[in-house]
C-alpha cells in the first residue's frame, strides 16, 4: 500500500498490527527503496512506536553524494575491505545457503535447541536445513542469494517461493527456521515459510514469538510440529489481538507465566535464540551477560566455538569463553556503532587487513584519526553506558543468570549441563 502510496523509491520504517497492540514482540520493519522487508528484531521496538502512536516513517533518498574528507583514501580502503569480505570461506558460504546454512552444523555440533530445549539434535533437520532451502528456491524459480540493500557484497539474502512459484518470503533466517523447526518441531520447510511470512505481516520478532510457541506447545496449548495450527494462532488470534494471541504475542515470559511453565528460556525477559547454551558454552556467557538480554548477535561465541573463525574454543569446556564473549561483546559493540553488518565480523576476525580498512575508511568519509586502540575503547564504553544504565532502571548481577533447567537437565547427546559459577559470570564485567 505505502509503494502505491509514495513510489517504489522510498524507504519506510513501520510496524505491524503487533506493534500497535503494543505487544512486547513487536518488530519495527524497515524497507529499502527497491527491497523487500528486513525487521529490526528483538527487545519489542515496535511496542514503542505503537506506544507513540507512529505507523510508520518513510524516507526519500537524498540526491546529494555523501561527501568524502578524502575520496581516494575511501576508495583504496574500500577495496581492501571488500576484497577481504569475499574471500573469506564463512561469507561465501552465506552466499549460498543463506545464515540457514547453520542447521546442520549446529545440529551435527549438538546444540540445536529441539522441543522447547529439551534435546540438542532435531531428527527433522535435513527437512529444513540451507541446502534443502537453496535447492526448494531453485526448483521454484525463487533468488537463493541477493541483498538486503544496493551496496551489500556478501548477499546472504534469498526469495523463496511457494509450491506455485509465487513469492512467498525473502529474508529466510536461519533462527525463524530453527526457531519453528527444531524449537516447535515443525519439519515442513513450507509451513516454516508461512509462518515467517504471516510474522512479517503482523510485524512479530521471529525467534521470540516461536520460542513462545514452543513453551505453549509444552503446555498443551497446540501439538508439537503442528505448523498449520501455528498459522492459525499467529492469524486469527495474535491477528485479532485475542487473549491467547496476546499472550503468545508478548512472549516467551508472558507464554511461561500464563500457562505455569517452568522449563522458560530466557534471559532478562527475552527469548533464548538457536544455539544450546549448554553445549556450546561461549554463546551462553554471552546470552546471561548481554545488556539486552539473550541475544547471540551481542558477541557471536558459535565463531569461534563451532565454526573456527578468531582461533577455536572448545564449545564443551569453560576454559576461555568469559573472555571469548567479552571480546566479542567490546568488538561487536563497535562493530555495530559503524552502522555495518555484523556479517562483517567473520573477515574481520581472521583477515588482518579487514578491521583496519573499515577504519580508514571511517577516516576518510570524516577526515578524523580514529586508531585500532580508540575502536576497542568505543566497544567498552558502550558496553558500560548500556550496563549503567540496566543497573540504573533496577537490574543487578542477579539477572545475568540462564534459567534455572540449564543446570538441572543434561542435554542429549553430550549429556551437557550449564555449569558456570556466579562468581564466574560476574567476572565478565572486569575490564
Ligand atoms: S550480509 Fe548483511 S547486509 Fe548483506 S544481505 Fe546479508 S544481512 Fe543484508
Amino acid at each position: 500500500m505505502l509503494n502505491a502510496r509514495l513510489g517504489e523509491k522510498i524507504g519506510v520504517i513501520a510496524v505491524g498490527p503487533a506493534g500497535e497492540m503494543q505487544m512486547s514482540a513487536a518488530n519495527i520493519s524497515v524497507k529499502d527503496p527497491g527491497s523487500r522487508i528486513r525487521s529490526c528484531g528483538r527487545g519489542g521496538l515496535g511496542a514503542v512506536m505503537g506506544s507513540k502512536r507512529v505507523k510508520f516513517i518513510s524516507i526519500e533518498p537524498t540526491k546529494n553524494k555523501v561527501a568524502l574528507a578524502d575520496a581516494d583514501a575511501f576508495r583504496a580502503a574500500n577495496k581492501v575491505f571488500t576484497k577481504a569480505l569475499l574471500s573469506h570461506p564463512i561469507t561465501a558460504g552465506l552466499a549460498q545457503y543463506g545464515t540457514n546454512v547453520l542447521v546442520n552444523i549446529i545440529n551435527e555440533a549438538g546444540g540445536l535447541p529441539t522441543r522447547n530445549f529439551t534435546s540438542g539434535q532435531f531428527a527433522g533437520h535435513e527437512a529444513i536445513c540451507g541446502e534443502t532451502m537453496h535447492d526448494t528456491i531453485v526448483e521454484r524459480d525463487g533468488q537463493p542469494s541477493h541483498n538486503c540493500h544496493a551496496g551489500c557484497v556478501i548477499r546472504c539474502s534469498q526469495i523463496y517461493n511457494d509450491i506455485k512459484k509465487e513469492y512467498k518470503t525473502s529474508g529466510f533466517e536461519y533462527e525463524t527456521i530453527w526457531a519453528l523447526g527444531a524449537d516447535c518441531c515443525i519439519d515442513d520447510l513450507d509451513d516454516v515459510a508461512e509462518a515467517d511470512r504471516i510474522m512479517d505481516d503482523l510485524g512479530l520478532d521471529s525467534i521470540e514469538t516461536p520460542v513462545a510457541f514452543g513453551v505453549a506447545m509444552e503446555a498443551g496449548v497446540l501439538e508439537f510440529g503442528d505448523g498449520k495450527e501455528v498459522c492459525r494462532i499467529l492469524r486469527e488470534e495474535i491477528g485479532n489481538g485475542t487473549p491467547l494471541g496476546r499472550i503468545i504475542g508478548n512472549g516467551t515470559a508472558s507464554v511461561g507465566k500464563a500457562f505455569g511453565i517452568t522449563r522458560v528460556p530466557v534471559v532478562k525477559g527475552q527469548a533464548i535464540p538457536a544455539y544450546d547454551p549448554r553445549a556450546i558454552k561461549g554463546i551462553g556467557v554471552t546470552y546471561a551477560t548481554s545488556t539486552q538480554g539473550a541475544d547471540h548477535t551481542m558477541g557471536y561465541a558459535i565463531a569461534t566455538n563451532i565454526l573456527g573463525v578468531g582461533g577455536s574454543v572448545d564449545p564443551l569446556s569453560k576454559k576461555g569463553q568469559i573472555e571469548l564473549s567479552r571480546n566479542l561483546q567490546i568488538a561487536t559493540a563497535a562493530i555495530d556503532s559503524t552502522g555495518m553488518c555484523l556479517f562483517i565480523a567473520f573477515a574481520a576476525l581472521d583477515d588482518e587487513k579487514c578491521l583496519p580498512a573499515l577504519i580508514d575508511m571511517i577516516n576518510a568519509r570524516f577526515g578524523i584519526t580514529l586508531t585500532g586502540d580508540d575502536v576497542t575503547s568505543l566497544g567498552m564504553n558502550i558496553l558500560k553506558i548500556e550496563r549503567n544504565f540496566n543497573l540504573a532502571a533496577g537490574f543487578t548481577n542477579k539477572d545475568d543468570r540462564l534459567p534455572e533447567f540449564f543446570r538441572d537437565e543434561a542435554i542429549a547427546p553430550h549429556n551437557a549441563v550449564w555449569d558456570f559459577s556466579d562468581e564466574e559470570l560476574d567476572s565478565f564485567w572486569n575490564f
